[in-house]
């Protein structure tokens, strides 16, 4: 991507696509710069009173994604960004231009605005906008159990057997099991069999990543849209199953075989296109790969090198980062990828702890990762699931993939991670295996 100068466009040529609690997002519908045509500016906000600032700094964000991610998971599922300078009378016309159209959710407008000082924004390919375009958010959360090698002999059982992310919808819903049980209601887990599980959805079967795609739409309709791990973009909107556009269905099931079951349209208008990328399978082997000792494997290494327990109720954040070492620079980052990429890296019993550490962010990253499939018009032809085969680079064709939401994890959260993985395990082996095991929780034993 060369150069732009983006503060030489109009204001208005630029539409509000969406925003988050640090970060708006807007996409470039002009036509004065050809260059920028699919492409999406992200701007820095401000809060309208000032507060601390926790994210991490944009130019961070882009040199980590450069030559962190990129080189790990390949250059073709990564979103080229570029940090570009912007001057304040421009952003200043920006955020004019925002008010006068009235685009932006009156909450978010009363808490903060773009920030006019911020002398920058980040330029990315755009994967939501453009007439007919339809676009789907994955999260496809863990794709791996763990090796038995690290793990106690209280969980080994337990986490080499079901997934750590049905696990975490259980813990997650406890409280409602609860009050279902004592109004004398079905047990949540009965439902719970019926719902996604990631290892379908990695497991190069087709049938059962059909099904757990199939499982998302559902709960994607069941909760109107509110579940995070399935979202559609139509025409750069984001679409609820409330406020279907009429076109919608139609590209969703463009096979009339499919008529009156969108579930299994989209199964079917998807599974082909993510069995014949290799994003899946990348994501799932570096989440296993970068984190070989489990959290358990690391904790214990941790206390016995450090004294640290990760696993204390009233540890610090601070104390956290600042006894691991502090948030790794994108320089300690390369280096680690360096040591890690070698011809015959140190096996995880000879590794150096800051170095497992590092790689346990970076699996986190990968865990917590979005896939985009961006598809433009024309819809596929009806028959494409019999007519393609799995490895069939045409079953891409018209359909492009990209991995989003790929920052960097703060070093801080470790003891979090490991508290929340031991209370995900416990309540699992204490309240959900113990009140009537689930013979089938997740696609571990289908
Ligand atoms: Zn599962």
């Amino acid at each position: 991507m060369a150069r732009l100068r983006v503060d030489a466009t109009s204001p208005v040529d630029w539409l509000y696509t969406a925003e988050g609690g640090a970060n708006l997002v807007l996409s470039y519908a002009g036509d004065a710069v050809p260059d920028l045509q699919r492409h999406a500016l992200r701007l820095r906000k401000r809060k309208r009173i000032a507060g601390p600032q926790g994210a991490i700094p944009d130019q961070v964000d882009v040199e980590f994604g450069d030559k962190v991610v990129r080189p790990l998971l390949g250059p073709e599922l990564c979103l080229e960004a570029q940090v570009v300078a912007l001057s304040s009378e421009w952003l200043r016309s920006v955020a004019g231009s925002l008010a006068a159209r009235n685009v932006r959710p009156l909450k978010r407008v009363e808490e903060d605005d773009v920030d006019v000082a911020a002398g920058k924004g980040v330029l990315v390919e755009d994967l939501i906008s453009g007439r007919g375009c339809l676009s789907v958010e994955i999260k496809p959360k863990w794709g791996f159990l763990p090796s038995r090698d690290h793990l106690s002999p209280e969980t080994a059982d337990v986490k080499s057997a079901y997934c750590r992310t049905c696990m975490h919808r259980a813990l997650k819903r406890a409280p409602r099991i609860t009050t279902a049980k004592r109004v004398g209601a079905e047990p949540a887990l009965a439902v719970d069999r019926e719902e996604f599980c990631p290892l379908d959805l990695y497991s190069r079967d087709p049938a059962r990543t059909s099904r757990a795609l199939q499982q998302l739409y559902a709960s994607w309709t069941s909760s109107d849209g509110g579940i995070n791990n399935l979202r559609f973009f139509l025409d750069g909107k984001l679409v609820k199953p409330s406020e279907l556009p009429p076109q919608f269905e139609e590209k969703m099931t463009s096979s009339s075989e499919f008529d009156g079951d969108p579930a299994s349209g989209f199964a079917s208008r998807f599974t082909p296109i993510l069995l014949a990328s290799p994003v899946l399978p990348r994501l799932a082997a570096l989440q296993a790969s970068l984190d070989p000792l489990d959290i358990e494997g690391l904790a214990a290494r941790v206390r016995d090198e450090l004294g640290l327990d990760l696993y204390r109720p009233d540890l610090a954040e601070d104390e956290v980062a600042s006894t691991l070492g502090g948030q790794p620079t994108t320089q300690e980052w390369q280096a680690w990828l360096e040591r890690a990429s070698a011809p015959a890296p140190p096996n995880e019993q000879d590794a150096p702890l800051r170095d497992l550490v590092l790689a346990y962010l970076l699996s986190a990253t990968f865990k917590d990762c979005s896939i985009f499939i961006r598809v433009d018009s024309p819809p596929f032809p009806a028959n494409i699931a019999t007519t393609l085969s799995a490895d069939d680079p045409s079953a891409i064709a018209g359909a492009e993939i990209k991995v989003i939401d790929l920052d960097p994890k703060p070093i801080a959260r470790m003891g979090k991670y490991a508290r929340m993985d031991r209370e995900i395990v416990e309540h699992w082996r204490d309240s959900v295996l113990a009140g009537g095991a689930p013979s089938r929780c997740c696609g571990t034993t289908a």
